[in-house]
């Protein structure tokens, strides 16, 4: 694998040493957040890249899932798919993936990001390098030798919860009729706990107390980390942003929007758990 992280510029050569060492593992691949899965849903081995005919433009090693050596690879942005398999989107393939494999298709997905938006050093513009499969990459530059780790970017997000009531809302771009809990990044300088009531203040102008962290989930589109808390609605009433919240409202346990977040996402498991504690089983009823 050496080799193979060893040339951070230009395609790799499948033809040679490097992608032949890696044929009897696991590979996940990407066009973009798309990953090639079989129709069987199962990850492809090496000589499966191999009939490709389109070289990855760069490799990150992953460890071992289960059992196999593992590995991440961006493949080109005009790659076709082999027979019998298919490129699907990360988001819409989350929900049908089981956790393990969800786990590390994000951390691929997040590795191959790091490895193409730090090839330069973002302090002194030298190129950078990796050595090995250690996940930094240093400057080159002998006067600055700064080191580059993947990114993650946090962002809180919060069910709000006023007695059998949550807080639900819209952006613009969401799909017809789907709601969610209301989510924002963390700024430079902030708290979880400031963003969470800077963030809640701004978009629909309310104030919550109690706040309870509750879990999180790496969200690799490119690089979030979702911090999940649950709020009790404190004052105000609701005003939405206009240019970030099209619409927001408190929704009772028993009539919640029809279309929510899949089961896979942090929000999901907010209100998954919001109805579990009124009696209600997912989805409401
Ligand atoms: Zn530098």
């Amino acid at each position: 694998m050496a080799d193979m992280n060893g040339k951070q510029d230009g395609r790799i050569d499948i033809s040679g040493d490097g992608l032949a060492s890696g044929l009897r593992g696991l590979w996940l691949a990407f066009r973009g957040a798309e990953l090639l899965l079989s129709d069987a849903r199962t990850l492809p081995a090496g000589d499966v890249l191999g009939a490709l005919g389109a070289a990855p433009v760069r490799i990150q090693a992953l460890g071992d899932f289960g059992g196999l050596p593992c590995h991440a690879a961006e493949l080109p942005a005009d790659a076709e798919p082999p027979a019998g398999f298919a490129f699907t989107h990360l988001k819409r393939l989350n929900d049908h993936l089981p956790e393990r494999l969800r786990q590390i298709a994000a951390r691929a997905l997040e590795l191959l990001e790091w490895d193409r938006a730090h090839r330069f050093c973002g302090a002194c513009g030298s190129p950078t390098l990796q050595h090995g499969d250690t996940k930094v990459r240093t400057c080159t530059n002998p006067d600055c030798r700064r080191e580059h780790y993947p990114r993650v970017s946090p962002v809180v997000i919060v069910a709000v919860e006023r007695g059998d009531e949550i807080l639900l809302g819209r952006s613009h771009h969401f799909a017809p009729g789907f709601y969610s809990t209301l989510a924002g990044f963390v700024d430079a300088g902030e708290s979880a706990e400031e963003a969470l009531h800077r963030e809640l203040f701004e978009e629909v102008a309310l104030r919550v107390r109690n706040l309870r962290y509750f879990a999180s989930q790496p969200w690799p589109f490119p690089h979030s980390l979702m911090l999940g808390f649950q709020a009790d609605y404190d004052s105000g009433d609701i005003v939405c942003a206009p240019d970030e919240i099209e619409h927001a409202d408190f929704f009772h346990v028993d009539a919640l929007p029809a279309s929510l977040p899949g089961p896979s996402t942090i929000a999901h498991w907010l209100l998954r758990d919001f109805c579990r504690r009124h009696g209600r089983a997912w989805p409401a009823g």
